[in-house]
């Protein structure tokens, strides 16, 4: 189908191509990138499989003096006591985020200060926690304690992560013992829920209830849960490590931007299994991921899992921090030698070749009533940037066992989802979900916003983003009232991308910007046109497109509007 898409508009004032990384033109998902040599690429960079034990910057030296995971006994021993200042400075800005910690940002530090102003002067001496939520299950007993560890100890603040996290803020040291007796007291845990450690293990939020599921990989997460979280032989890895396993033919994972994926698939003789994919990332230098060109049986799962983490613990860069994800040796080595180390020096057998799956070609969220694999329902809610907060988190697990239900799931769209509801609760259910504010039937734009954590809390921030957000919905509500094609639009504080600037329709990366009146005020970079799955490449960077906050309405009123006076018949938004 022929597009006046994003893409097209956007290639009318592009400053720069569709960008993988380093420049390089945008490519298909899963097809290969040519080998690229760099010019430090003889440099030493602290890989620890080729003898650099030594630390090259402060990150590794602080990793190498004490274990992250061992700050534990230190908060519960003598932190929970001495309070924010006794607390020793390479376990407050490194170690703590081991179990989920970090200094937020102090209020009324503006913008334009983040980058002239050090670390200790961004903080106050409260901290962000975030829960891990693997594989995004969670029982309404497991909801309703983080609603009330919220209320109680952290100020009623929650937000759903695009990585099926729950993060609370405003959090004390003294109270962080008791949390965790909480959280752990239901199945939850913090542990290497940030740091340098394979994060949170994505997983289809559909597992084991959809009618179309190709294979379903919870047992597989569980097992690299039981083996591999927490433990030391994967605690001082080059920098974080993300996983997803999805065996949902909808690949509702964003397989695409982890360090590793495996993606439901069927092999012509061996049957359901996964489809093994490395290498993706975004931040700075975006890439998406590779094809390993494996097929995975759901048991091979964690042996293959813990053949790459450690080839990324060994072989992965140590020197700069900005060089030390996965996808960097990925994109040196190329797919090739990667999978050939991966045979002959970790797991000392040849793997099975696969094909690649089929693209799913629809939206990968879960928002609506839809029919289970057994005659009940699951029910997927947007709230608005995924902001809730305590009450309503309690109010929520209340509500789904007042209609039999004890299991939701959290999703990678800063979402939710309720299973297991029969037919003649639904419209109770749905009336009850309209009380706390959560509609079964949002507009695009409340269903497919999302916002990272911002100025309101994060130290690297540039500008606000969640408020910003929330108020950008109602304001596209009430100007457009709803679009009959999805539209995603995702606010980033900064450059870093928690929410996925790059492979938005619309993606906005705060910063400071020049007004009409040649102020500096908040504002945005926009990248129009990314997307995953049969569209999946990243957004074009647009000349001129830098507006300021209170241009956002105006600013996506128009992009919608062009779009919808152009369009052709069965046209997407991005194509
Ligand atoms: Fe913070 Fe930047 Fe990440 Fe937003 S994108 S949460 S501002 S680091």
């Amino acid at each position: 189908m022929p597009a006046a898409s994003l893409r097209t508009i956007a290639s009318d004032h592009a400053t720069a191509p569709a960008v993988g990384n380093d420049g390089a033109a945008a490519r298909p998902a899963g097809a290969p990138r040519p080998a690229r040599k760099r010019p430090d690429a003889g440099r030493g960079q602290g890989q620890w499989a080729l003898g650099h034990r030594e630390p090259l910057n402060p990150n590794e030296r602080m990793k190498k003096d004490d274990d992250g995971l061992h700050c534990r006994s230190r908060i519960e021993n003598i932190y929970r006591y001495t309070g924010f200042d006794g607390i020793d400075p390479g376990d407050l800005r490194g170690r703590f985020r081991w179990w989920g910690l970090y200094t937020q940002r102090a209020p009324g530090i503006d913008g334009g200060r983040t980058a002239v102003l050090e670390p200790h002067e961004l903080e106050d001496p409260f901290f962000m926690l975030r829960v891990r939520v693997d594989g995004g299950l969670l029982t309404t007993d497991a909801l309703r304690t983080i609603g009330q560890v919220s209320t109680r100890y952290a100020r009623d603040t929650a937000d759903l992560t695009d990585r099926q996290n729950i993060q609370l803020h405003w959090v004390r040291i003294e109270d962080v013992p008791d949390i965790w007796e909480a959280l752990e007291g239901v199945g939850l845990s913090t542990a290497e829920a940030c740091g340098d450690v394979p994060r949170v293990v994505l997983g289809s939020p559909l597992a084991g209830i959809a009618a179309d599921e190709i294979i379903d990989g919870t047992p597989a997460m569980q097992a690299i849960l039981e083996k591999f979280i927490g433990t030391d032989e994967f605690s001082n890895l080059p920098r974080k490590f993300k996983t997803a396993i999805s065996g949902s033919p909808r690949q509702d994972v964003a397989h695409e931007i982890n360090d590793i994926s495996f993606i439901g698939t069927v092999h012509p003789e061996l049957g359901p299994g996964f489809d093994v994919w490395v290498g993706g990332g975004l931040s700075t230098n975006p890439m998406l991921a590779q094809r390993l060109g494996v097929f995975a049986t759901l048991e091979e799962i964690p042996e293959i899992w813990k053949g790459v983490i450690s080839i990324f613990r060994d072989y992965g860069y140590r020197r700069l921090r900005n060089r030390a994800r996965l996808k960097f040796l990925v994109g040196d080595w190329g797919i090739a030698k990667f999978r050939e180390v991966l045979e002959t020096e970790y797991l000392h057998r040849t793997l099975t070749d696969g094909d690649a799956p089929p693209v799913y070609d629809g939206p990968r969220d879960h928002v609506g009533v839809h029919l289970q694999n057994d005659g009940r329902f699951y029910v997927g809610i947007a709230p608005t940037v995924g902001r809730v907060s305590g009450k309503l988190l309690t109010d929520l697990a209340d509500l789904v066992e007042a209609h039999g239900s004890s299991r939701l799931r959290a999703t990678t769209e800063q979402s939710l989802v309720i299973l297991d509801i029969e037919a003649d609760r639904l419209d109770s259910l749905q009336a009850g979900l309209a009380e706390l504010g959560l509609s079964t039937t949002p507009s695009t734009f409340r269903r497919n916003m999302m916002a990272c954590t911002g100025l309101e809390f994060c130290k690297l921030a540039i500008v606000e983003t969640k408020a910003r957000g929330i108020a950008l919905v109602d304001e596209l509500e009430r100007r457009l009232g709803d679009l009959d094609v999805p539209l995603t639009i995702n606010i980033n504080g900064c450059p870093n991308a928690c929410a996925r600037t790059q492979i938005a329709d619309i993606g906005l990366k705060g910063m400071i910007v020049t007004d009409a009146d040649g102020e500096q005020v908040e504002g945005f970079q926009v990248h129009l046109g990314g997307g995953l799955g049969l569209d999946a490449g990243f957004g074009r960077k647009v000349r001129g497109h830098k507006i300021t906050g209170d241009e956002l309405p105006d600013y996506v009123e128009r992009i919608v509007n062009s779009y919808t006076a152009s369009r052709e018949p069965g046209e997407r938004f991005a194509s």
